[in-house]
């Protein structure tokens, strides 16, 4: 395409022209802290998830750290329009994350908010969720988690309740007796894993485990 000539792909990090299908170029990959963590065993990201509910398995991609080409990915997945990031990011966890006899039976990612669903245009998470599903072979559940929408008129009521209520989720159905995995773009305190968390373990005798593609350290 002629546009592919007159603005070709370049490397996040060093603006080195690649190829179309890649974010960074071979140099700067090596640049990308990936956690390696073991998703049956103990890792920060399950510690951190322990404080607030009792995780089964967690796992996250890259440590998102300060001035960092992990975080300048992870901006460009939220902020910038190409549909190809959240798959990329799926590529890799694919080639580093192993279920083992662990594997969860239900894929689940956090829902964005309308509004901003919109001005992104793409839901990253959705793709990245979607190529985790097709390749580990576990159902994605679009409708299990919805996030609440609060009116104009709520919304102006005293900041006190609308801490409270904003940011809240609930199960559209009911689940019962499953392993599920929440999955979520960056890990910082946790809360929203958490509140999430605990309306799939109030609605039934589940399991929940995390995925994050980065955790903020
Ligand atoms: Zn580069």
């Amino acid at each position: 395409m002629i546009l592919d000539l007159l603005f070709p792909n370049r490397c996040l990090h060093c603006n080195r022209i690649i190829e179309a299908d890649l974010l960074v170029c071979n140099l700067c990959f090596g640049q990308i802290h990936f956690t390696h963590y073991d998703y049956s065993k103990n890792n920060p990201v399950k510690e951190q998830c322990k404080l607030s509910f009792p995780v089964k398995n967690a796992y996250a991609l890259i440590q998102f750290e300060e001035n960092s080409l992990s975080r300048k990915i992870i901006h460009e997945l939220k902020y910038k329009n190409r549909e190809i990031i959240g798959k990329i990011l799926a590529q890799w966890t694919i080639e580093r994350l192993d279920f083992r006899d662990q594997k969860p039976e239900i894929l689940v990612s956090v829902p964005l908010h309308p509004r901003k669903q919109r001005e992104r245009g793409y839901n990253q998470l959705h793709l990245y969720t979607e190529a985790l599903s097709k390749y580990y072979e576990i159902p994605f559940d679009h409708q299990l988690i919805k996030r609440n929408y609060y009116s104009k008129a709520q919304a102006l009521k005293d900041k006190k309740h609308r801490q409270e209520t904003v940011n809240t989720f609930s199960a559209t159905h009911l689940i019962t007796g499953k392993h599920i995995l929440l999955i979520d773009d960056v890990f910082t305190t946790g809360t929203t894993v958490s509140s999430i968390a605990w309306e799939i373990l109030n609605a039934g005798d589940n399991n929940v485990s995390v995925l994050v593609m980065a955790m903020d350290v």
